[in-house]
Order: C-alpha cells, then structure tokens, then sequence
C-alpha cells in the first residue's frame, strides 16, 4: 500500500533529480567553433523534444539533430478534453521554433534506417545524418489485427469507422465528431487493453470525460467498458468519482466477466468478447494493444515483447552501444507510459549521452512521474511516484507517491483540477516553449 507523499518530501525528491541532472552542465557557451560531437534525436515527443534540449543546455559544444516528421506536435495529454467539448486542438498543438531558437537543427522528416555500427540515421529524403550517441523516442506503434498481436479485425481501415484515438490528431477528432452525432440514448463502448500500454490512467479519464459530454448533452446515453485487465490505474478514485457525477450511466466489465475483446466488426459496429458475446454500439473507441515505433523495431532494438530494454541509468540500450531509447518505446521498470515520464527519461538520457561524450561517469538519477486525470473540469484525481534504480531495474521507492485521498472534499477536487491545467502548462512551456 502506497503512503502518500508530503508536499516538502515530493519537492526535496524533484529537486534531487534537478540537481542529478545539471551535473555535467557544461560552461563553455560559444556557437562559431565546430561542435565537439554530433547528438541526433529521433521523434519530438515528450522524450524527444526533452532530449534534445538539455543536450544543448548541458554541453552547448555539441550539435543537436532532432528528426521529427511533423512541423507541430499535438499532445496526447489533454487530448481526452477535446473529446469533452472543453478544449480545442490549437490548445494541445505545439511548435518546434524554440528548439531552432535554442541553436537545435530541426529536421521535419521521417527516420527510415539506423546503422548501428557505422553509427549513421538515414532519412526519408535519403540524407545520411552521422552521430556520436543517438536518442530514440519515436513513442508507439498499434499492433493491427492478430497478426501483429492485436485484436482481430481491427486494422488501419477498421479504425477509421472505430477510432482509437491513442495517437492524436485526426483519430481524436473523428471520435469527437462521432460523439457529436451520436443520438442521445446511445451506447458508447471503450475497449481497453491489458499492460503495458500507453497511458494506465487514460482509458478511464476519457470515460469520465465522454460521460461529462453525455451528461450535458445527451443524458439517456450508456457507457460500457470492456477491459482486458482486473484492476486499473487509481481505479478505486476512478470508480468513486463516476458513482458519484455519474451515476448508473457507466459500467466497467473486467476480464474475469469477459471484458477482453477478441475481435471487432467494425461494418456491423460490434465489438466480441473471449467468450463470445456480441456488444453493438453507436460508438466504439478500441484502445488496443501497443509496441514500440517502427524505427526502434526495424533497428533492432525492441526485444520479443515489442518494446526496447535499456539499462535503467542512462537509457542506453541493451542491443546498440551508443544509442539510448527512451519514452513509450522503452522499458522502464515499474515508471508507467506517461508524458511525465518520459520527460524525465529525456533529461537523464541527455546527460548521460553528454557525459559519454565528455568521457564523464554518470550517477544513477532519481525519476518522478506524477499522473493527474480529470472526472469533470472541476473534480481531479492524481498519482505521484518517486523512482530508483535497484538490482532488478527502476523500482517506486516505498514510502514515497501515493494517490489523492479516496475521501476529500469538493475543494481538494477542485485544487487537483487546477494542479492538472498547471502541470500542462509547465510540460508544454519546458519542452516546446508554449
Ligand atoms: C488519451 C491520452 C492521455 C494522456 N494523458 C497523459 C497525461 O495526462 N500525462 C502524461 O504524463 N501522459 C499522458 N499520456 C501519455 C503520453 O502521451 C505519452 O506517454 C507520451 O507522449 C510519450 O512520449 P514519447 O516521446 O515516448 O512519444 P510521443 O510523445 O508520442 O512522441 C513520439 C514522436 O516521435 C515521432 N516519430 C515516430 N517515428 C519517427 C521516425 N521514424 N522518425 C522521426 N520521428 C518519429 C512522432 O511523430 C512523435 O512526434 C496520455 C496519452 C493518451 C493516449
């Protein structure tokens, strides 16, 4: 059982790995001599667009390459909120222009190939970029239909009639657009996968949030929630919150009373379970099971589960010397799949390839990852988690995190809502600059 955390605990312990992570902070600043070495980051995510930054900021001698297709990013985080109706795209749409400004080439293309030993990345356009220690974080893949460990029937061109919505952009905006046109008494059906996978609390929050939208709008509609798992993230504060906002309109089955869907039909709009039983909906979200992007798998570097193992101090992988893995795509012991996460992987892998270069050791970090979901706007839920690295991998030290007060009044709710507009505001001010 997780004690909770004392807010002057939980300051001390960031500050530890803030201090962890200036070690090493180079002093030398000029740009017009040649860099000392060339970092290139894969993917402008939470790990990546992190990653590249403090390379530049810890050791301003060194070049920084961050490859990302796409010329904004929007974020997963909050993307949930536009399916309520309470926040618009452009809100969760991020640039890349601080990075230039921070002296970052930004390249807007696609990794095609890594060379582990030649120690190059070709692009898209066929450009071959060199480097000395390459930072992968390109998130993750879906795994489609059973031939890649997925739900049968579902495919790319079965998610476009039954979104999943768990990459976001115009998956997000089809669901809101279906919600939109559901007719109130509906059933609205949310599959969610077993571990690992992108986001634990997710799945939930975004029932909350489709019931927040029913609520107002459409109030005869029904939720069911088919789960792959017996228990989920913060379920007990999950559960209390929809009893209490949203009375009988959501029902979670669990794996034990045939909650995992084996196939979907997405021509018919049904959904089936392991044990065969048929659920028909106007709306079926399929959170389905996840891997590593395709650049960390075509490279080599995830193992036989799908995603990348990687030495719990300095996120270099366990396959290629020199290249670190971080994010969704890694396996980071008992740390969730969390943009906080792999924001803090980003920071310490950036050291530790800072440090390789300057031929310094680097210590063993201190993570942290704090997880906020909302139940309304005005009602939030949280789970804080200290890390360290142990023998067996990256474990939550005891006695630290812990979840909100299953017990608490509407002013503490409304406070944790608040804590969670703050802490998007300070992830997107500290890794794309707005
Ligand atoms: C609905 C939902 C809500 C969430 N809410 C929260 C939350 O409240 N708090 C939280 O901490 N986390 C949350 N998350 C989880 C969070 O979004 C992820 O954990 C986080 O995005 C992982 O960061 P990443 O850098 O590994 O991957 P991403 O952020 O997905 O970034 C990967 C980037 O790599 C790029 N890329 C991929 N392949 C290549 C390639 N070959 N070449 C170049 N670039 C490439 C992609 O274009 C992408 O920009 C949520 C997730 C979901 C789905």
């Amino acid at each position: 059982m997780k004690t909770q955390l004392s807010r002057r605990s939980f300051t001390r312990l960031a500050g530890a790995t803030a201090a962890t992570a200036t070690f090493g902070l180079s002093a030398c600043a000029t740009m017009d001599k040649p860099a000392k070495a060339n970092v290139v980051v894969i993917g402008g995510g939470f790990g990546g667009a992190t990653a590249a930054r403090y390379v530049r900021q810890f050791d301003p001698d060194i070049a920084v390459t961050l490859v990302e297709p796409n010329r904004s990013f929007i974020t997963c985080p909050f993307s949930n909120y536009v399916l309520a109706g309470f926040k618009r795209m452009d809100q969760i749409t991020h640039g890349y222009r601080s990075h230039e400004a921070a002296g970052i080439k930004v390249v807007h293309q696609m990794a095609t190939a890594i060379d582990a030993t030649k120690k190059t990345v070709t692009l898209d356009n066929g450009t071959v970029l060199n480097y000395d220690r390459l930072i992968v974080a390109p998130g993750i893949d879906i795994r489609w239909d059973s031939a890649q460990g997925g739900i049968q029937g579902y495919n790319e061109a079965a998610a476009e009639r039954v979104p999943h919505a768990w990459k976001p952009g115009a998956q997000t905006l089809l669901l809101r657009r279906q919600l939109e046109a559901m007719p109130d008494g509906g059933v609205f059906i949310l599959s969610a996968p077993a571990n690992p996978f992108r986001c634990p609390p997710g799945p939930y929050e975004r029932v909350a949030m489709v019931a927040h939208y029913f609520k107002q709008q459409k109030p005869r509609s029904k939720i069911l929630v088919l789960d792959a798992k017996e228990q989920f993230s913060k379920q007990g504060l999950f559960q209390d919150g929809w009893k209490a906002v949203y009375g009988e309109m959501i029902e979670w089955v669990p794996l034990s009373k045939d909650g995992r869907v084996t196939q979907v039909v997405a021509n018919e709009m049904t959904v089936v379970t392991e044990f065969g039983q048929r659920h028909r909906a106007a709306v079926i979200n399929v959170v389905p099971p996840q891997m590593a992007g395709k650049i960390a798998r075509d490279a080599g570097l995830a193992n036989q589960t799908g995603w990348c193992a990687v030495d719990p101090t300095t996120f270099e992988s366990s396959v290629h010397k020199g290249v670190h893995v971080i994010g969704d795509a890694c396996i980071a012991g008992a740390m969730p799949k969390s943009g906080f996460a792999a924001n803090s992987q980003g920071k310490v892998a950036a050291l530790a390839a800072v440090n390789a270069i300057n031929g310094k050791p680097t210590a063993a970090p201190t993570y942290v990852n704090t997880c906020y979901s909302l139940i309304t706007p005005d009602y939030g839920i949280s789970v804080a988690d200290v890390y360290r690295v142990t023998p067996q991998g990256i474990a939550a030290a005891p006695n630290a995190g812990g979840v909100s007060p299953r017990q608490a009044d509407a002013a503490f709710r409304v406070q944790e809502a608040r804590y969670t507009e703050g802490w998007y505001a300070a992830m997107g001010k500290e890794i794309w600059g707005t």
